[in-house]
């Protein structure tokens, strides 16, 4: 089987190309991005093929979708803060990509994994999420998720295109860049705490997310290509934990071993109170798999940080705000 992954030279497509290529029933994949958030450094030492282009050119699409079995939609211009600062360049990738995608597929009738998000659920603040609840998103970018998988799933109602739609949740894991304003939470944690600097939590901290390793997702999306597994709803991709911005502050600098010190700033807009999925469907649709632990994926998210040659001084988690010998310094210190 050959797959095309769009936005694979991303976090998640990148793990997600390596995860494929490993499979002894693929044998070609074929990353295609514009590398506009992405790098090729991610593909590195793979057989993965890189094309460097945008799924808003239809005639590269065309070629692109005509040679694989089965395409794993994951471009997009992801993040809340940067679908306020420009509206129109999230809908614009985001909903008439995916347009663009699905017609691309449609000429072939090409099986289609498609990446949507919890934001969809917005202000509904029904716990856990299942994927009957009404949708109300938040931010442009919610909006835009919403428009990916409405199409996704109306495609195949109207024209009978396999797909699976699925939700997900916060994915953190290796290879999920820091260091710039619109970095997730985990790698921002990281980064921060391997720099001795304070970590920014935006609002009181109680705020909780269902984080979900990297290494699941791209597990759960091969099964489905590899499957060709269809939903006539959209599906959620995470596994019922919820963990509160604080809690996961208190997890890495255990892991870490380092003593970490919290600097509170305004709730950002557009972003939910609280998250947690129902993963019911998911673990009918998905019943050998399982989700990889949070400690277990904080450590090994921990590890490849620290392999980075730009934090090679602190890979034995020595740091001025450490102090090995007291009781405290494995405890996050909360700034006011
Ligand atoms: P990412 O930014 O690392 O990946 C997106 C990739 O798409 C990048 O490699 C980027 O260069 C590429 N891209 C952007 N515009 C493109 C275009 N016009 N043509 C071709 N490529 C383009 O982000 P990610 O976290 O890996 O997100 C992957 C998908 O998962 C996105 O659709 C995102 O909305 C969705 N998602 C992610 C999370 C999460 O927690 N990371 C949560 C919910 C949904």
């Amino acid at each position: 089987m050959n797959v095309l992954v769009t936005g694979g030279a991303g976090f998640i497509g990148a793990n997600l190309c390596r995860e494929l290529i490993s499979r002894p029933a693929v044998g070609r994949v074929i990353a295609l991005d514009d590398l506009s958030t992405g790098a090729a450094a991610n593909l590195a030492g793979t057989d993965v093929e890189l094309v460097k282009g945008s799924i808003l050119d239809c005639d590269l699409l065309e070629d692109v979708v005509a040679g694989v079995d089965a395409v794993v939609h994951l471009a997009a211009r992801p993040s809340v803060p940067r679908s306020l600062a420009d509206p129109l360049a999230s809908h614009e990738v985001n909903a008439t990509g995916t347009v663009r995608v699905l017609e691309a597929c449609r000429r072939r009738n090409t099986y289609l994994v498609a990446a949507s998000s919890s934001s969809v659920y917005g202000s509904v603040t029904n716990l856990p999420k299942h994927e009957d609840l009404p949708t109300r998103p938040l931010s442009p970018y919610a909006a835009s998720k919403l428009a990916t998988e409405s199409y996704l799933l109306a495609y195949g109602s109207a024209f009978g295109l396999p797909g699976l739609a699925f939700r997900f949740f916060n994915v953190y894991g290796p290879l999920q860049p820091a260091g710039h304003a619109y970095a997730a939470v985990v790698p921002s944690f990281i980064d921060a705490a391997l720099r001795s600097k304070r970590l920014t939590v935006f609002g009181d901290g109680h705020q909780t997310r269902d984080f979900t390793y990297v290494g699941t997702v791209a597990r759960v999306i091969a099964e489905a290509v590899l499957r060709k597994v269809t939903c006539a709803k959209p599906v959620n991709l995470a596994y019922g934990t919820r963990v509160s911005i604080l809690e996961l502050a208190q997890h890495l600098a255990e892991t870490m071993e380092l003593a970490i010190e919290l600097h509170h700033e305004a709730p950002r807009r557009g972003d939910v109170r609280d998250s947690q999925a129902d993963d019911g469907t998911l673990r009918g649709l998905f019943t050998e798999l399982t989700a990889v632990p949070l400690q277990q994926g904080l450590s090994e998210t921990v590890k490849w940080f620290r392999s980075l040659p730009e934090y090679a001084s602190n890979r034995h988690g020595t740091s001025p705000l450490c102090d090995a010998n007291s009781s405290s310094a494995r405890a996050p210190k909360m700034a006011q």
